[in-house]
């Protein structure tokens, strides 16, 4: 049997009809910048969020970027964040001239370590950007006190966690901005590349949809600096369809994990995901961690079952970011789990065959290496 990681093409078969309609009316329509689509998804975002702005931007790399320049963040400045995310989070701010400082993660969790990062506060720290990774809010509570202490932004990177709750609350509704990402492979992933940008602050929202449009409200006469970034009409289209499911896909993930959970739950050598009891964890990633990490990845490909490190390299120690001088050794939890952690096979549309056969399979291989 062959086990992908994620596949979009059974959820786009499954919905076809709904979307085949919604990317014909806008080829139709022929309106593919900033149609009316992209404000229709814009508002049902900030209606399932609660929040008063959405702005949809081109991805959600650009979500963060634009994001940093609305706080007008410059060369010198610092942002505090986690070594174990997606590039993105810390490359914008180093193509803005900022300075990423890196915070530990809990090992639990894989999340910045909130108790770690009024330490690293000075007087060049102009924000913090916590990651909800894998799918799981970051210690929102914590965060939020020592960023207001400090009188610090913050800019949730919810990339990974459209859906996701804190204590009962969504995430993307606790910091100044929060970014969304649509990319394929995310929970809401479009067909290309897509983002967003949300807040409740009326000021930031505007100049947000400035940045998007080169730094103009009319056209041809530019007050800032800005980039071009929209979100396209027919992203937007596809997305307000695929919205409608999230929850329900949001769902299915949880009852795949469970399955996961408790099918691994008395095999030494493996360690779950944890989950805070007050958290919802919308799982876009399933990542174990095992000290026999590349075996068991070997040994599933084998078996035809796709998996991924994520992430391999923690960012402090990337080739890209070498000019920060950051060495082996500075955030040893974060170096840790790169080397020890496996994302399994967790999209919605996953059979409960296929899962059953994932189970059996991780079983088989912690049966032969037992020492
Ligand atoms: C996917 C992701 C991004 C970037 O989103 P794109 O839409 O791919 O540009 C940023 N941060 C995290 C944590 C991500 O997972």
């Amino acid at each position: 049997m062959q086990v992908p990681i994620f596949t979009p093409v059974r959820q786009y078969l499954n919905l076809k009809e709904e979307i085949d309609k919604a990317i014909q009316k806008v080829l139709n329509a022929g309106n593919f910048i900033l149609g009316e689509e992209v404000r229709e998804f814009e508002s049902k975002v900030a209606e399932y969020l609660g929040v008063k702005h959405a702005i949809g931007v081109a991805s959600g790399t650009d979500a963060l970027q634009i994001a940093l320049m609305a706080i007008d963040l410059k060369p010198g400045d610092e942002v505090i964040t986690t070594p174990f995310t997606f590039v993105a989070t810390a490359e914008t701010i180093a193509l803005l001239g900022g300075k990423p400082i890196y915070v530990d993660i809990d090992e639990k969790t894989y999340n910045i370590n909130p108790d770690l990062i009024e330490e690293k506060i000075t007087e060049k720290t102009k924000a913090i950007i916590p990651v909800h990774l894998y799918g799981q809010s970051a210690e929102m509570d914590k965060i939020m006190d020592i960023a207001r202490r400090y009188n610090l932004y913050v800019i949730e990177d919810s990339a990974q966690a459209l859906g996701a709750e804190y204590k009962n609350r969504k995430v993307c509704t606790f910091g100044d901005i929060a970014c969304i990402s649509f990319f394929p492979t995310k929970n809401l992933g479009a067909f290309g590349d897509a983002g967003m940008i949300v807040t409740n602050n009326d000021e930031l929202a505007e100049k947000i949809k400035m940045i998007r449009v080169h730094g103009s409200k009319i056209r041809y006469k530019h007050e800032i600096l800005g980039v071009n970034s929209r979100l396209d009409t027919l992203q937007a289209s596809i997305l307000l369809v695929k919205l409608k499911y999230l929850d329900r896909w949001n769902e299915r993930r949880a009852e795949i994990a469970k399955k996961y959970n408790d099918a691994f739950q008395n095999l030494d050598g493996i360690i779950t995901p944890y989950c805070e009891p007050y958290n919802k964890h919308i799982y876009h990633q399933y990542t174990i961690r095992t000290e026999q990490r590349d075996a068991l990845a070997q040994f599933l490909k084998e078996r035809g079952i796709q998996t991924a490190v994520h992430y391999p390299i923690p960012l402090h120690l990337q080739k890209a970011f070498s000019y920060f001088g950051y060495k082996p050794g500075d955030f040893p939890v974060a170096e840790q789990c790169s080397k020890e952690v496996l994302s399994l096979p967790m999209f919605p549309e996953l059979t409960d065959e296929e899962v059953d056969y994932v189970v059996k399979s991780v079983n088989e291989f912690f049966k032969i290496n037992k020492d």
